[in-house]
């Protein structure tokens, strides 16, 4: 169902650097390694990804009890059009936060340095607790999907697909961080269904997202299944998008300037990040 594409291959080289642009970003020094007290779930982690859970639930619950026997395959079509939807939405925020801002960025900052993070010891992500990788994307559900859910209640007739949409785009958001786990765990860890979605294509496969953590670092970016990333590298989407914000603004992609420490991984023994083992 999924394959890869070598888009790192058919990229154009980017514009040259010019004297009167903005400066790129502040550049990143090496995240260091997170101490293993990081990856443990705290009871707020905890918290957050049972509020988010339950808005999951509640939204799914309304959609089953609001459709008729006779009608059940609209929101089945709409739960199989949000997943694959959800893969579209977590390619482009991952494409926005690699590429954009900085720690210091308002909103975004925790996020844009936990990725980055992330591009310096990608196994790290297989250590953490549950509800330590997820709790960020569950608290975005637990404030967002209940007010949407209030509205569709309250202005859609007929809203069991609307339900079940934004229900299973929530879910399927809110667990990416998961099947981005799964995708960097080795696979004799893997539970067997696990590896049996990824090879069907259902979840992001560790090979496909292999490919995002190797040079240049531009491609692969969607994580809840994959099934985007062969359209989007295909046709360049990103790199569209980059000339877009680069002609009018002036800013550069992370991905343009790279490798640098912002997206190299530092192996065991090499603590200062220039890829050299000490
Ligand atoms: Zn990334
Ligand atoms: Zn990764």
């Amino acid at each position: 169902m999924y394959t890869m594409t070598p888009r790192c291959q058919l990229r154009a080289p980017p514009p040259p650097r010019a004297a009167t642009t903005t400066p790129p970003a502040p550049s990143f020094t090496t995240p260091s390694r997170a101490d293993p007290d990081e990856l443990r779930s705290t009871w707020q982690h905890r918290a957050w990804t049972l509020a988010g859970a339950t808005a999951v639930l509640s939204s799914v619950t309304t959609s089953a009890t609001t459709t008729s026997p006779t009608s059940i395959a609209e929101p089945l079509a709409a739960s199989l059009l949000a997943y694959t939807l959800a893969d579209l939405a977590t390619g482009v925020y991952h494409w926005l936060i690699d590429n954009y801002g900085s720690p210091t960025t308002p909103l975004l900052g925790p996020q844009i340095a936990a990725f980055q993070g992330h591009h310096a010891h990608p196994s790290t992500i297989t250590r953490r607790d549950f509800s330590n990788n997820l709790h960020s994307l569950a608290r975005a559900v637990a404030f967002l999907l209940p007010p949407i859910d209030a509205a569709l209640a309250a202005f859609t007739p007929d809203a069991a697909s609307a339900h079940a949409f934004v229900g299973v785009f929530a879910a399927s958001v809110a667990m990416s961080q998961q099947f981005h786990a799964w995708a960097h765990e080795n696979p004799r860890r893997l539970p067997a269904g696990v590896a049996a979605l990824q090879r069907a294509g259902v979840l992001v496969s560790r090979a496909a997202h292999a490919a995002h953590h190797r040079e240049p670092y531009d491609c692969n970016y969607c994580i809840v299944s994959g099934v985007w990333n062969p359209v989007l590298d295909r046709y360049r989407v990103f790199l569209a998008l980059e000339m877009v914000v680069f002609f009018r603004t002036g800013v550069r992609p992370r991905s343009w300037d790279q490798p640098d420490a912002a997206w190299t991984e530092v192996h065991a023994g090499d603590a200062d990040g220039d890829g050299e083992s000490e």
